[in-house]
């Protein structure tokens, strides 16, 4: 195989690279959804083909996941101090209230300049994120965000069954979806 090679299994276009690496990775660019592969120098093509073929489900199921939650790339907007402390006070507002609505606690929460995401829940230590670039958005739009976020304390992941609980509150959450990414 050369350096780099790209491949196409069962209509998915793969890019193979040979790098000084262990094992063969195989990776999704969350940027622009296309597939990786890295092969270290001692491992065949075959091995490496292999390899994709041995992962097609999780490949499929991974990419399937990426077109329903579609990464967001804002262009990062000027926001002005008096903007943030707006949007400060309006999250310290909803949080409390999406908490008792959900029955859930945050540790903590920030705002923070983000490129493509609007919030950020880590599960692990309840710490809540969430972009500055909300500041130019519909309130309806903060509120999804905030309630999202919170949301994800109660279940991780974007499975069914946390739109469920989103769809709840948010019957019309997939416009709001759109109005943020749009
Ligand atoms: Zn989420």
């Amino acid at each position: 195989m050369l350096l780099k090679k790209t491949f196409e299994i069962d209509g998915l276009k793969i890019e193979a690279e040979r790098k000084r690496v262990r094992n063969v990775r195989l990776y999704i660019s969350s940027k622009d959804q296309q597939i990786h592969l890295t092969v270290p120098f001692y491992a065949s093509e075959k091995f490496a083909l292999e390899f994709v073929n041995n992962n097609m489900k999780w490949l499929r199921k991974t990419l399937e996941k990426i077109k329903d939650n579609p990464p967001v790339l804002q262009n990062l907007p000027q926001i002005s101090k008096e903007e943030i402390e707006k949007l400060k006070h309006l999250i310290s507002s909803m949080v409390p209230v999406w908490e008792f609505r959900l029955g859930v606690n945050a540790k903590a929460w920030k705002l923070r300049k983000m490129k493509s995401r609007w919030g950020t829940c880590d599960i692990k230590t309840k710490k809540i994120t969430f972009s500055t670039g909300l500041i130019k958005k519909p309130l309806r739009c903060i509120e999804y965000v905030v309630a999202h976020e919170l949301a994800h304390l109660i279940i991780a992941d974007h499975s069914a069954r946390f739109y469920a609980v989103i769809a709840k509150h948010f019957p019309y959450w997939k416009e709001i979806r759109k109005e943020l990414n749009g």
